[in-house]
């Protein structure tokens, strides 16, 4: 036997364990709550927990969790006094259900915390798992009390079906979220102030109109099931519920609660009706928080792909440089910036030299890998951040150096040029040999009243200036201050 096999026997032989002990603990439980409830079960748990190891389970795991399921509910019963042959059909029919609403729930998928938080597996579970699959396994379980116990077939089989829905509706989603999500998960983030509050109103709300049995206020642990919808999302929500049933089930079953105002009502009626209640509350705010978080979801996908549109639109696809859009917003921003701290601006204009006679040699792929060597070049040699280079157009880059000085614009420029000359990248249609580039450089210390593309007309000017004096060569445009001109115009 291989480590891998001996490895996964012992983790589900532990999980079938752990599945019977808590279905043995639920069975005897449930059977307890029936006894002071005068042999109406208000809620069956054992399914429910069978159920919901199963949902998120390997198929192949299957066969052990049953096993151990069935042994529980077979002891349980058998502890109870129930016999041998009734402990058997029981089990069986408690098994059934809870294959038969996984099979349905799952329809080939395992399903674990996405039970509720994907709409369509939260219907298939209300659906199958809540309505369909105790409906149908009901009549086996009232077969076996009317032959065990002679009781009234039509009421036992609503008191199973109530019990075995609820129990599955309230007890399948905290199993889930128990055996799914790692705790250090659950717990990863801070719970907020506003989720505990909303806990805790929960269970004080529950517990003071259920405690009281002198109004019919069962209307008013909606109110808060709603709020935490909205504040908890669905795991909290399927929290909230547990706790409101807790609550609500052992007050009623001791005989308080505004179910007990019924006229002439026996436990069995108030149960009923408390089961309603409860029903209600998981039908109604498990499918609200589900709904809010898809949307949630939803929202975020929608701001990232938002995002990553608005990284394309200014991306040059060629280079992965900013496009002449980017160089457009950069530039305004910065030109902004400097005219309110009163800083320098610069801005480099580079021309690739005799570039349509590599093309015309080399073809337009290499050329447009030339294109792509230039660009990446640049990224390398422009550090400061805060600098900005993109594509300006075919073979003429920019570069926005914010806060820059003349001579440091001038100093970049000349750097680049060299580093471009010294790569050697062959170009027999140029007189150098190698691919080479001119720059024209300008600066600025902007005020308001000047226009915002005076900046841009320098430095191309001074670019015009470098290929008519032979090209491979920086040129400055001639440094003016802006406010010596101001001064000039209006002394003038
Ligand atoms: P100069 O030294 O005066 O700048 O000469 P030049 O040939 O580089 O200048 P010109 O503006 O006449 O030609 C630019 C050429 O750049 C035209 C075209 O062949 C080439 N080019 C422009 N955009 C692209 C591109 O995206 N890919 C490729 N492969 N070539 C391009
Ligand atoms: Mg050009
Ligand atoms: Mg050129």
């Amino acid at each position: 036997m291989q480590r891998e096999d001996i490895r996964s026997l012992s983790r589900i032989g532990g999980k079938a364990g752990l599945v019977g002990i808590v279905a043995f603990a639920a069975n005897i439980a449930a059977m307890e709550i029936t006894r002071g409830a005068g042999h109406v079960s208000p809620i069956w748990l054992s399914n429910a927990i069978i159920l919901g190891f199963l949902l998120p389970a390997r198929t192949r795991d299957w066969p052990w969790l049953i096993g151990a399921g069935a042994i529980a509910n077979l002891g349980a019963n058998l502890i109870s006094g129930d016999g041998l042959l009734l402990g058997l059909g029981f089990s069986a029919a408690n098994m059934l259900e809870a294959v038969f609403a996984a099979t349905l729930i799952r329809a080939g998928e395992p399903v674990g915390a996405n039970l509720l938080t994907n709409r369509r597996i939260l219907a298939r579970f209300l659906i199958f798992g809540v309505l369909l699959a105790p409906a149908l396994v009901a009549p086996a379980g009232t077969a076996l009390v009317h032959l065990g116990f002679g009781a009234d077939p039509i009421q036992v089989y609503w008191r199973w079906f109530a019990a075995d829905a609820l129990g599955i509706a309230l007890v399948v989603p905290l199993v889930i979220i128990v055996d799914t999500i790692p705790l250090s998960r659950l717990f990863a983030r801070r719970i907020t102030w506003t989720e505990t509050s909303v806990i805790l109103l929960t269970a004080l709300v529950t517990g003071i109109v259920f405690y009281q049995t002198r109004y019919p206020l069962a209307f008013l642990p909606y109110a808060i099931l709603v709020l935490a919808a909205f504040r908890l999302g669905p795991v909290g929500v399927a929290l909230n519920c547990g706790i409101m049933a807790a609550i609500s089930i052992g007050l009623t079953v001791a005989g308080h609660g505004p179910f007990a105002l019924v006229r002439d009502g026996d436990i069995a009626e108030r149960i009923f009706l408390l089961q309603f209640f409860l029903s209600v509350a998981v039908f109604m705010s498990i499918p609200i928080a589900t709904a809010l978080a898809e949307r949630k979801e939803l929202e975020q996908s929608l701001y990232r792909a938002q995002d990553e549109l608005r990284g394309l639109a200014a991306t040059d696809a060629l280079t992965g440089l900013g496009n002449r859009r980017a160089f457009d917003e950069t530039l305004e921003r910065e030109w902004t910036r400097a005219i309110r701290y009163r800083e320098p601006i610069s801005l480099a204009l580079l021309d690739i030299d005799h570039f349509k006679r590599f093309n015309d040699h080399y073809g337009h792929k290499p050329g447009d890998e030339c294109l792509a060597k230039v660009g990446h070049l640049l990224t390398e040699t422009v550090f400061r951040p805060g600098d900005m280079i993109a594509r300006y157009g075919g073979e003429e880059f920019a570069i926005i150096l914010p806060g820059t000085s003349a001579e440091g614009a001038l100093q970049v420029a000349e750097r680049i040029r060299q580093i471009v000359e010294h790569q050697g990248w062959r170009h027999v249609g140029s007189p150098e040999g190698c691919i080479t580039v001119s720059v024209g450089v300008a600066t600025i210390e902007p005020t308001p009243r000047q226009a915002k593309t005076t900046l841009f007309e320098q430095a191309d000017a001074a670019l015009y200036k470098a290929k008519a004096q032979g090209r491979n060569r920086v040129e400055c445009a001639r440094p003016v201050s802006a406010h010596a001109v101001e001064r000039k115009v209006t002394a003038g």
